[in-house]
């Protein structure tokens, strides 16, 4: 293993201790040079895949960047795989679809992801990486411990989703709960999210079948109201700061596919509106019990909410259990991806 920095480079038999204490590397058992303990960048290289001991322990093709965390220091630095495209995309697949599932869900799985990953390398502005490996972006485990995902991803290899000539994010969720959300409405009003294939299907659910596709869970009234207040101080909503002790929640303002784009909160002084997208996230920050999705509605009983829900996740383009579904019926993946983004183009980009 050769580790780079600062024009020097050092070989090791055996892992690299890497870490980064007051702007300076360090690695165990070695005297870095004063130009390499002090650059921002150090490349970890080997003739054979690495291994990351983290607590995820996972294994990555291409190579390893440390890159220091300077703008705003989160941490002392950020562990970067530099990974080919084609590379990538199994890992994609292997965090993102259960071992087993149709070859067409998998392919069209492996289209969207492509370009969504394509999409985010090309608008990629101040940042020293393109995407994370959590559902904040995509799923990625590195080199996958099973075949079929390295398959279905060669077999759709350079395949992106266009419109007009560009590639688009291809976004997709788990379960849309049977109608979906337009990118405007759940990720942001850019003006890609505006485009008719991110505007969501339209038809009969195909996810009927999926354990998220309705559901019932229970919180304490009092968290979930805390959660929403301090979210309310954060982003200076102060209608939302102020808010009382709740007695309910309700979903409104439907968009074309009857999907609710706003929550009405209802509590014993006011009522307030958020955006259906914001509620997951309230709960996530205010470490409550995941809320899978934002499409709910509840009432407080006794001092708990039991929230009904619909769906999980954000519910924009491809529903993968949706598409599972399609491809148990016999559709391949190229109807699989017309469905969930209208009038998008299949390109093959490389
Ligand atoms: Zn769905």
């Amino acid at each position: 293993m050769r580790v780079l920095g600062g024009n020097e480079e050092i070989t090791l038999t055996g892992p690299a201790n890497i870490s980064r204490r007051r702007g300076v590397w360090s690695i165990r058992g070695h005297d870095l040079s004063h130009a390499m303990a002090s650059t921002n960048d150090l490349e970890v290289r080997a003739d054979t895949a690495l291994t990351v001991s983290d607590e995820k322990g996972r294994t990555y093709k291409g190579f390893i960047r440390c890159v220091a965390d300077t703008d705003p220091p989160r941490a002392d630095f950020s562990v970067i795989n530099v990974v080919d495209m084609n590379e990538y995309i199994p890992g994609v697949l292997a965090g993102e679809l259960y071992e087993g599932w149709h070859d067409a869900t998998f392919e069209a799985q492996a289209i969207a992801a492509r370009s969504y990953a394509a999409y985010e390398c090309e608008h990629r502005k101040s940042r020293s990486w393109d995407v994370l490996d959590t559902p904040a972006s995509q799923v990625y485990v590195g080199i996958p411990t099973w075949k079929q995902a390295g398959r279905c991803a060669k077999a759709t290899e350079g395949l992106v989703l266009t419109w007009k000539g560009d590639i688009i994010p291809g976004y997709f969720s788990s379960c849309c709960g049977g109608r979906a959300a337009t990118a405007e409405d759940a990720v942001g009003p850019n003006p890609i999210n505006k485009i008719p294939p991110l505007r969501g299907h339209g038809g009969i659910a195909k996810c009927v079948d999926a354990p998220k596709y309705r559901w019932s869970d229970g919180w304490d009234a009092d968290r979930v109201g805390r959660a929403i207040r301090a979210w309310g101080r954060r982003s200076g909503q102060k209608d939302v700061a102020s808010l009382g002790t709740i007695k309910s929640i309700r979903p409104t303002d439907p968009n074309k596919h009857g999907r609710p784009t706003h929550l009405d909160i209802i509590a014993r002084n006011t009522t307030v509106t958020i955006r259906c997208v914001d509620l997951p996230g309230v709960f996530s920050e205010a470490n409550l019990k995941m809320l899978s999705s934002g499409w709910v509605g509840g009432d407080v009983f006794k001092g708990k909410i039991t929230m009904n829900g619909r769906g999980f996740g954000h519910g924009v383009g491809l529903c993968q259990y949706g598409a599972e579904s399609m491809a148990s019926h016999g559709s391949a993946s190229r109807k699989i991806i017309k469905f969930y983004y209208p009038d998008v183009n299949i390109t093959q980009a490389w």
